[in-house]
């Protein structure tokens, strides 16, 4: 869990690549549905890029349907998902499904002061999800994924008006499913605050307890 551009989409990344397993994101999903144009993507492109939340049925219903595939046995990252309590209610039977009595959650914390110029600059890739930002994390080779070889784009919604719009989402309808797993006693605080691998040592130290 994070607000948009702490370090989600990176870490999980190398959390799963670490632990062989794999990474579920929701943003990566959909921004995969609205680049190939399918109904899903068709109705969620509009409300991704005005900084909106997809509604919670059609999330669950596709959060359902890929840990269901055979490679999510033993284990998964999740993120991105849940970002509402209703999305947190209706992931615990699942999670319940797939042996999730050991599921932890980490907060990755920003403050909010600092997303801006995180996401202002960052570049991300389509096809694998991979993101760099124009001064602190360029690519090898301008516009060019390190990892898959794809062109990089700037997302639609990292104008400046999408971008207060996801905070004022995370901080209303996400907050409280920090607090949900908090309630439960999985949850992990990261400063999320430092460069990439020192965030990353912070994430394996409480991954490795
Ligand atoms: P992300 O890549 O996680 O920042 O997600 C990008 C956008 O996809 C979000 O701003 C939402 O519009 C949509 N989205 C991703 N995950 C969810 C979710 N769990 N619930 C609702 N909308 C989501």
């Amino acid at each position: 869990m994070g607000p948009p551009g702490s370090g989600k989409g990176t870490q999980a990344k190398r959390l799963a690549d670490r632990f062989q397993i794999p990474h579920v994101s929701t943003g990566d999903m959909l921004r995969q549905a609205v680049q190939s144009g399918t109904d899903l993507g068709k109705e969620a492109a509009p409300i991704m890029a005005s900084g909106g939340l997809v509604p919670d049925e059609l999330m669950i219903g596709i959060i359902r349907e890929r840990l269901a595939q055979p490679d999510a046995t033993s284990g998964y990252v999740l993120d991105g998902f849940p970002r509402t309590t209703e999305q947190a209610e209706k992931l615990e039977p699942i999670l319940a499904g797939n042996g999730g009595g050991s599921a932890r959650v980490l907060q990755l914390l920003v403050p909010d002061d600092l997303i801006v110029g995180r996401l202002s600059g960052r570049l991300s890739c389509i096809k694998c999800g991979s993101a760099y930002h124009q001064k602190n994390n360029p690519p090898k080779v301008a516009n060019v994924c390190d990892r898959c070889g794809s062109e990089l784009t700037v997302r639609p919604d990292d104008t400046e008006q999408a971008v207060r719009k996801r905070l004022e989402s995370f901080h209303r309808q996400t907050i409280p499913v920090v607090a949900f797993y908090r309630n439960k006693n999985v949850l992990h605080e990261v400063d999320g605050n430092a460069p990439v691998d020192q965030v990353f040592e912070r994430i394996e130290r409480f991954v490795g307890e």
